[in-house]
């Protein structure tokens, strides 16, 4: 399982782990008291939890800023002197996009490791590595075993130096991805490709009906991928909507088969602090949707449902 998702990443090495937070936090085990880490500030809340509230204990300095915008992100890491730069792109559950490129680039200049966290994407859409990233990392419960029965998480090294310590945490740390766990996400992996295409194509069509849609004042769409965020016109609706939907099902997780609804406010992102949350728009009235491979017309069909409810809109 390491050595294949090594090579989908295109990396030198890869080193499974029991969970994504733990693939997470053997990738912070690079640090040390009094080095900081400058993170996208729209983050996966479980990571933001991590560093700010946990590696902190132990003297790792946790900055933040906006990685979509590259030069001011990179002027922010060269004034802080950072150790390592930590983001995602697309960002979750905002969907901006970073240039991986050039952060990788500039992280190089100024000897910092660039550590990009690959769940949205998948290295069916996006391989940091091949963009100069140093390290890439998953939640693989979502994409890569993709059927929402397994934990598990990846971290992908470019250089041997890299996977050497990072294997070299692994032991140590000891939280291991068993068996039983391994073979089910090697299953997983073989429709890896034919699930994105699917879901990514189910993904453009809710996207573009969601724009047409009168409850729904934005939407949010990188364009590629199976994930998307939308803001509903009355957030007061919401406990509403998420009541009605049928085929969705509202939970807290993304990647599988099954299309999943999330709402970042309560649930994936509760341990921002609010004024944090609302500063990089994470607010109240944003829906985050995983599209999944089911049939494209019982999605919307669902959907439509759902946001309409108390209107009877019809499709
Ligand atoms: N990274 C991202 C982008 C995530 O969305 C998640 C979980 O939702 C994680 C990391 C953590 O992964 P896990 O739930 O496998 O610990």
């Amino acid at each position: 399982l390491e050595r294949t998702i090594a090579e989908l990443e295109e990396g030198y090495g890869a080193a499974a782990f029991s969970s994504g937070m733990a693939a997470i936090t053997a990738v912070a085990g690079l640090l040390s008291s009094g080095d900081s880490i400058l993170l996208s500030d729209d983050l996966y809340g479980g990571t933001y939890r991590l560093f700010t509230a946990y590696f902190s204990r132990y003297g790792v300095i946790c900055h933040y800023a906006d990685a979509s915008d590259s030069e001011k992100f990179l002027t922010k890491a060269k004034l802080i002197g950072c150790k390592a730069l930590f983001i995602e792109s697309p960002t979750n559950p905002l969907m901006k996009i970073a240039d991986i490129r050039a952060i990788a680039k500039g992280a190089k200049e100024i000897g910092s490791l660039l550590i990009v966290d690959n769940t949205l994407m998948s290295p069916v859409l996006q391989k940091p590595i091949t963009l100069g990233a140093d390290i890439v990392v998953h939640s693989g419960t979502k994409f890569l075993s993709g059927h929402n029965d397994v934990v598990c998480g990846f971290v992908i090294s470019a250089t041997k130096e890299l996977s050497d310590k990072i294997n070299w945490i692994q032991n140590a740390s000891g939280a291991i991805l068993g068996p039983m766990d391994s073979w089910l996400v090697i299953r997983g992996l073989k429709t890896l490709g034919l699930r994105i295409e699917r879901s990514q194509s189910n993904a453009r069509i809710i996207a573009e009906n969601l724009k047409k849609h009168p409850h729904v004042k934005e939407v949010l769409y990188p364009g590629s991928g199976a994930l998307l965020s939308f803001r509903v016109t009355k957030a007061e609706r919401i406990p509403q909507i998420l009541s009605s939907f049928g085929l969705f099902s509202f939970a807290e997780s993304l990647g599988g088969v099954e299309s999943l609804v999330t709402y970042p406010w309560t649930q994936t992102h509760a341990d921002i602090p609010e004024d944090v949350r609302r500063s990089v728009g994470v607010t109240e009235d944003l829906l985050r949707v995983s599209v999944g491979i089911e049939d494209i017309d019982d999605l919307i069909a669902d959907l439509n449902r759902a946001i309409g409810a108390d209107i009877g809109f019809q499709i």
